[in-house]
C-alpha cells in the first residue's frame, strides 16, 4: 500500500479500478489508441503524466454543459456571454492549487448542491422552503447568495476585496458564486485570480455552513483565506514560481498585515 502511496481503506478501490481500465485496455480494441490507454500503457511514465491525466478530464466536458448554462442564466436572471462562461468552466481548474477548492468550483459549477428545492422535487422533503431562514424558497441562487444567513458575509468580503484593490465590484450572484467578473476592472491577470480565489473561498465557508441558521462570519472566511494563502505560498515556492505568489497574494498579505 506505501508502494502506491494510498491509504488503506482505498487499497481495495485502487486494486478494482487498476483491473478495470487493464482488462478494457485488453479486451476493447480502440483505434486509434486513445490518450488514456496509451498514459496506462506507460505506467505513467510520459512527461508530466499526473498533469496529462487532469488535462485529459478537463478536455471532456459533459455533453449538457448547455443545459447547465441555460438553468444558471434562468436561475441568474440575465444571460452569460459565452467568454465569461468559458472562463468560468476553465476557471475551477485554474483558480486553485488545492484540491478541495477546486472540488468545490466543480461541483457549484456543475450545480451538484442538495438544496431544500431539489429534495423536495424528489420528495425527500415537506416543502421547498430554506431550512435556514424558513422564508423564502431554498434554490441554489438562494442558497448560496440571497439568504439572509449568507448574504451579509457577501457584503463585507466584496467590501473588503474592493479596499484591498482600489477596485468597486459590484456585489452580484454571478461574480459571488460563478467569479464572473464584470469586463474591464482593470486588474491584471493573477489579481482577478486572487478575486476568484477569495469568492470561492466564500463559498466554501458558506457549503461548510450549509444548514446552520447562524450568520457566518467574515472571520472565518479571512481565516480560511490565510490558510490557503499559506498552502498557496509553498505549491509556489516548491515550483520555483514565488514571484507569481507575489503577484497573485501581495494586496491581501498587506491587508492581514495592517
Ligand atoms: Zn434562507
Amino acid at each position: 500500500m506505501s508502494k502506491h502511496n494510498v491509504h488503506s481503506k482505498d487499497f481495495w478501490k485502487l486494486l478494482q479500478l487498476r483491473s478495470c481500465i487493464t482488462t478494457a485496455d485488453r479486451k476493447v480494441k480502440f483505434a486509434p489508441v486513445s490518450d488514456i490507454q496509451k498514459l496506462w500503457r506507460s505506467g505513467w511514465k510520459l512527461k508530466g503524466g499526473a498533469s496529462r491525466f487532469y488535462d485529459m478530464f478537463r478536455r471532456h466536458q459533459p455533453p449538457n454543459y448547455e443545459g447547465i448554462k441555460l438553468s444558471w442564466e434562468k436561475d441568474l436572471g440575465v444571460p452569460i456571454d459565452r467568454e465569461s462562461w468559458e472562463e468560468a468552466i476553465k476557471s475551477w481548474y485554474t483558480i486553485a492549487r488545492d484540491m478541495q477548492t477546486r472540488l468545490i468550483s466543480f461541483r457549484i459549477l456543475n450545480r451538484n448542491y442538495w438544496t431544500p428545492v431539489k429534495m423536495f422535487r424528489l420528495g425527500l422533503r415537506k416543502n421547498d422552503m430554506c431550512w435556514r431562514c424558513d422564508k423564502e424558497r431554498g434554490t441554489l441562487i438562494h442558497m448560496l447568495y440571497e439568504c439572509d444567513v449568507v448574504h451579509s458575509l457577501w457584503v463585507v468580503v466584496i467590501q473588503y476585496i474592493n479596499n484591498a484593490l482600489k477596485v468597486e465590484l459590484r456585489e452580484n450572484p454571478a461574480l459571488c458564486i460563478l467569479g464572473i467578473l464584470q469586463r474591464k476592472t482593470g486588474l491584471s491577470q493573477q489579481l482577478c485570480l486572487w478575486v476568484k480565489l477569495a469568492l470561492a473561498t466564500g463559498n466554501r465557508v458558506i457549503l461548510r455552513h450549509w444548514k446552520s441558521k447562524e450568520k457566518i462570519s467574515f472571520k472565518e472566511w479571512r481565516d480560511e483565506l490565510t490558510k490557503i494563502a499559506s498552502f498557496e505560498q509553498l505549491i509556489y515556492k516548491i515550483n520555483n514560481k514565488l514571484d507569481i505568489f507575489v503577484k497573485v497574494w501581495s494586496p491581501f498579505l498587506e491587508m492581514i498585515g495592517n
